[in-house]
């Protein structure tokens, strides 16, 4: 099921030059994607270690040999490089092309979903940092403020100006977004007996909701908690973990958000649905 596409190209009736000029636009779209998908890269490896992202250069993380330009470019590097570092032939992660991928695809279904235009760009921005967070708490178990905080900023900035939530449904999505799983985590050692949420995953939720408002936040909450929680018991009783392990929530979360950024119109719909039948 695909959500009815927001946006319709209105440019004189699809002549051959504006079918061009489109598909021209979704090409410069998936390359921008890719590089920043590079760059997305360096974030989740460096960040959760506490490196500079701008210094120094890309290097092997097996011999630290300098990556030229031409063995830095998306997708084509690891595929003529076989998957291997030039200097000492060690495996490149598949994670570095997973993350390009991931990230054009995504600016280019934003692209076709939301059209060119401001929403999109904020949009592209907010998939950006849900996919560092991902990594990096698929990786280290940690989802780093300096990318949930000021995307809290960006969030409210963007529904100040051009995003379609609207300020006020903005701030009470960053306030009940963060306040209920600041609630949840501060009450799981209660019920549950042991620490549920983080605080990565708290901020996390924050942004969210300063992004899309107060009711997709409490949607992302619910997808998330139940995704989670099917994926979690499923992982016990096939003994791939134990009971006691960690499992990182914030992707859940950003499951839950995109799913909301594309869905939650209908999916709330029906849910108001089912509390009215009579309608
Ligand atoms: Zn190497």
């Amino acid at each position: 099921m695909l959500p009815a596409k927001r946006f319709e190209w209105t440019e004189p009736e699809s002549s051959p030059e504006s079918i061009m000029h489109e598909w021209s636009l979704y090409l410069v779209v998936g390359i921008l994607g890719a590089l920043i998908g590079s760059f997305l890269n360096v974030c989740i490896f460096r960040l959760p270690r506490g490196e500079s992202i701008a210094w120094p250069g890309s290097h092997c993380p097996s011999c630290s040999h300098p990556i030229g330009f031409y063995d830095n470019i998306p997708l084509l590097s690891y595929l003529w490089l076989g998957g291997r570092c030039r200097a000492c032939r060690a495996t490149i992660s598949i994670r570095y092309p997973l993350v390009e991928a991931t990230n054009a695809l995504g600016y280019l279904i934003i692209l076709w979903y939301f059209g060119p235009t401001w929403t999109a760009a904020l949009y592209a921005l907010l998939f950006s940092a849900l996919v560092v967070v991902t990594g990096t708490d698929l990786t280290h178990k940690m989802i780093p403020n300096v990318i949930t905080l000021p995307g809290m900023v960006v969030g409210l900035l963007g529904a100040v100006t051009v995003l379609p939530v609207g300020v006020i449904n903005s701030v009470i999505g960053l306030t009940l977004g963060g306040g209920l799983l600041w609630l949840l985590a501060w009450l799981s050692p209660y019920l549950f007996g042991k620490e549920g949420m983080g605080g990565g995953d708290i901020k996390l939720l924050a942004m969210i909701g300063a992004f899309l408002g107060w009711k997709p936040a409490l949607l992302t909450i619910m997808i998330a908690s139940l995704t989670g929680s099917i994926i979690g018991i499923s992982l016990i009783s096939l003994r791939i973990i134990k009971r006691d392990d960690y499992i990182p929530f914030g992707p859940f979360l950003v499951l839950g958000a995109l799913l909301s950024l594309f869905f939650a119109q209908p999916l709330l719909d029906w849910y108001q649905g089912l509390l009215d039948p009579g309608y």
